[in-house]
């Protein structure tokens, strides 16, 4: 989704990115393993200014992706609130280095900036998608031989682990 800045109103414009496509085509790209459960929508408000536009906006919705220990499915609900300011690319023919290193999401089109509020709407998806997600606080993952999903029940090869709890009042015990 690119915008043409020069011809946002001075007091900026809202867009409502909620076509599923723009964030299933890329989950496929990339191989992901996520599944849009609640659809995915950024609401946001771009202000243009001279160096460049404010970017405010609102993502909402749910994906379902991998327990990060046994890998079962772990339902995510996203509601972040992201800003950041996206500045005018440096004026070409200025000598290609010397720049920031920051990529700026504008680009210049025609001689004109077209800020590419796609793309900074899936950044903000990744960066609201948790790291480590789990499908429970105290998953206890699977067995590092056989695969089994410890969460239901120890395997064959691996005794259920003690409870530490336990463990520890037999330490008690002891002394
Ligand atoms: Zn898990
Ligand atoms: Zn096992």
């Amino acid at each position: 989704m690119l915008i043409p800045i020069n011809e946002l109103p001075p007091e900026g414009a809202r867009f409502c990115l909620d076509d599923q496509s723009l964030w299933m085509l890329p989950i496929a790209d990339f191989g992901m393993a996520c599944t849009i459960s609640k659809p995915l929508a950024a609401s946001v408000t771009v202000i243009p200014s001279e160096e460049g536009c404010l970017v405010r906006g609102r993502l909402t919705g749910a994906v379902v992706v991998p327990c990060n220990r046994c890998a079962e499915d772990t339902p995510v609900s996203l509601a972040a609130d992201f800003e950041e300011f996206e500045s005018l690319p440096p004026a070409a023919g200025q000598g290609g280095g010397g720049d920031s290193g920051e990529e700026s999401r504008i680009v210049m089109r025609d001689d004109l900036p077209v800020l590419d509020l796609g793309a900074i709407c899936w950044e903000e998806f990744l960066l609201a998608l948790p790291f480590a997600p789990l499908c429970r606080v105290d998953c206890k993952g699977v067995c590092p031989t056989c695969g089994a999903n410890l969460n239901n029940g120890g395997c064959a090869c691996s005794p259920a682990e003690p409870d530490p709890r336990l463990a520890a009042l037999r330490n008690l015990k002891i002394r």
